[in-house]
């Protein structure tokens, strides 16, 4: 009898270190979506309030450098893929730069389309609602609070370019995309007024290019999770 409770417990204890070694982890999605600034009011702040938020109280990718893709699919066809490369890389920099941590690997090319849950991070573009400019979903462990995947889609329904090269009314490149990196860093949308000159503010308009370099509370976050 001692022996078949033996033989039943050894049993079960296999399976259950089986069935621990083969299950997935459960990932769990967090959207974030980028809206145009409505005009009822320009805010009055500068950029160093020190605000922050972390994204659930900390995700963060537990291994870095964070290797990322920028795609040309679906672009729109006025935008050149070198001014695309160039002005997302520099986004991804400015972060890089921040932190004492290397954030971010050298992006690669790609002309996949951007799918969340391909295991691949991505930056690219979609047709999206009008008065959405940009939509970055992450993919976390909320057990361990790692990120395992990022990927933005940039709204075609606008115009994109470089404001600081061009009077037309664009949407800065340059300037979404790092508010979008930061998400994919693991910070969150700012949206009190006060908030209004600081890189994740919930917000943005065309010509605006103020999110491409970061303020105190964008630099605070950052270092929180990474270091300095
Ligand atoms: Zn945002």
């Amino acid at each position: 009898m001692k022996k078949v409770l033996l033989f039943l417990v050894l049993v079960l204890l296999f399976t259950s270190i089986v069935q621990a070694a083969s299950s997935k982890p459960n990932l769990e999605k967090i959207t974030f979506v980028h809206y145009a600034k409505d005009h009822r009011g320009k805010p009055i702040w500068d950029d160093t309030v020190t605000d922050y938020r972390l994204i659930t109280g900390g995700i963060k990718w537990h291994v870095t450098p964070v290797m990322y893709e920028i795609s040309t699919a679906n672009k729109p066809g006025y935008l050149d893929d070198n001014f695309i490369y160039n002005a997302i890389s520099a986004s991804s920099e400015t972060w890089d730069d921040a932190t004492g941590t290397e954030l971010f690997d050298t992006p690669i090319s790609t002309t996949n389309p951007v799918i969340i849950g391909d295991g691949k991070s991505t930056v690219g573009w979609g047709d999206l609602q009008p008065g959405v400019i940009a939509v970055t979903q992450l993919l976390y462990n909320p057990a361990t609070k790692e990120i395992v995947e990022f990927d933005t889609i940039l709204n075609t329904y606008y115009p994109w370019g470089n404001a600081s090269a061009t009077t037309n009314k664009v949407m800065d490149l340059q300037n979404i995309a790092t508010h979008e990196l930061g998400h994919a860093c693991g910070l969150d949308d700012l949206r009190p007024p006060k908030d209004g000159e600081l890189t994740m503010y919930a917000y943005s308009d065309y010509n605006e290019i103020k999110k491409r370099t970061l303020g105190i509370g964008d630099i605070l976050g950052i270092q929180e999770l990474y270091g300095e």
